[in-house]
């Protein structure tokens, strides 16, 4: 079986599924990240606020943690040939390379550009060293929408990036800001995936110890953001969004029973939206950084096998270990796990399969409670 990365303008480039992985489709890891050193120089003299919240709201220990981490980091973060054999080593065919998430939205918007051009740039410079082996998702200068519309053009169109990544919140401003919706309608009109990962939570203040910044942080930034796009109205205005939610979608995921509840109960929850906010809900995509399998059965469960997708955080220390074997290791049939594996994906991320291929083009499972 073969699975082609490239598009139309792209290299071509065919791959050879890897028989050791278990399975004869191609496995994509959809959250792994790529720093791009020149934009980190250009603002280093700057005075950055989530540099200074990261810096002040850390325990002594988590500081000196973080600093060696940093330091480990470096190379596989910027070297082609670690990533190419960690993805060897993980059994991991594909990778959608996705900026590390720290994000410029509180630059001068010319600055954010620059930033963010350099970075689309170089992501657009690896999958063309190996187009096999990556595709690219891009990062926009979301505290100018106008600017932000006309970069993700230029990633999708002139670049051949597969979608964006993007913050939980801009700069401290919420998805659902009327601001935000010319993106969210080109989003929808290119039909490209969003990535949405968060970069720790907006008042740190109580999440100092223990990295809570990070554990509680990130996970509760995602579900903040997803509410405000379920209840500000955004899924019902563009119900075609195709948004993947990192960490398996954070908290959102697990309790939404109380978001259809508040719903029925009170008027102020319903000011925006025409149906359940379950039904948005349902439309995201989870990745599978959930770390237990009873987690990953219930996303599974409640959401579908084909909005789950095998994602890492490669490569950091709160990565997935593991993580096809995380997958296999599952309860869910063999054909839902190729989904998840890469299928869903594939088809995301428009990774092109060869005609004929008719396992592939089989719709993925979907085993969802009702
Ligand atoms: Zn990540």
């Amino acid at each position: 079986m073969f699975y082609s990365c490239s598009p139309a303008h792209a290299a071509s480039g065919t791959l050879r599924a890897r028989a050791r992985t278990g399975t004869r489709s191609a496995i994509v890891d959809i959250h792994c990240h790529v720093m791009t050193p020149e934009a980190a120089a250009l603002t280093k003299d700057l005075d950055d606020p989530g540099r200074a919240a990261t810096a002040t709201f850390a325990h002594p220990l988590t500081r000196e943690v973080s600093r060696k981490q940093d330091e480990t980091v470096r190379v596989p973060l910027t070297s082609i040939e670690a990533r190419l054999k960690s993805m060897d080593k993980d059994g991991i065919d594909i990778q959608a390379i996705s900026p590390a998430p720290v994000y410029y939205y509180w630059t001068e918007p010319e600055l954010g550009r620059e930033c963010a051009r350099l970075i689309n740039d170089n992501i657009a410079r690896i999958v063309a060293t190996h187009p096999d082996r990556f595709v690219g998702l891009g990062t926009l200068p979301l505290q100018a929408p106008a600017l932000a519309v006309a970069e993700l053009e230029r990633c999708v169109k002139e670049l051949g990036l597969r979608g964006v990544e993007i913050g939980t919140n801009i700069g401290g401003v919420e998805l659902a800001d009327e601001r935000f919706r010319p993106f969210w309608a080109k989003a929808q009109e290119l039909d490209v995936m969003i990535f949405m990962h968060p970069a720790g939570f907006t008042q740190p203040q109580r999440l100092a110890d223990h990295y809570f910044t990070n554990i509680i942080g990130n996970p509760l930034d995602t579900t903040v953001a997803v509410s405000h796009l379920i209840f500000g109205g955004v899924l019902d205005a563009y119900p075609k969004l195709k948004i993947c939610l990192a960490h398996g979608g954070g908290y959102a995921a697990a309790y939404s029973g109380r978001f259809d509840h508040a719903h029925g109960a009170r008027s102020d929850c319903r000011r925006l939206i025409k149906k359940k906010p379950t039904s948005y809900l349902k439309k995201f995509y989870f990745d599978t950084i959930v770390f237990t399998h009873h987690q990953l059965e219930y996303l599974a469960s409640v959401y579908g096998t084909d909005h789950i997708l095998l994602g890492t955080d490669y490569p950091y220390d709160m990565a997935l270990p593991n993580p096809v074997g995380f997958v296999n290791g599952a309860k869910l049939t063999r054909a839902d796990k190729t989904a998840i594996l890469g299928g869903n994906a594939a088809k995301l991320l428009k990774i092109k399969m060869p005609p004929g291929n008719a396992r592939a083009k089989k719709p993925a499972t979907r085993s969802r409670k009702k």
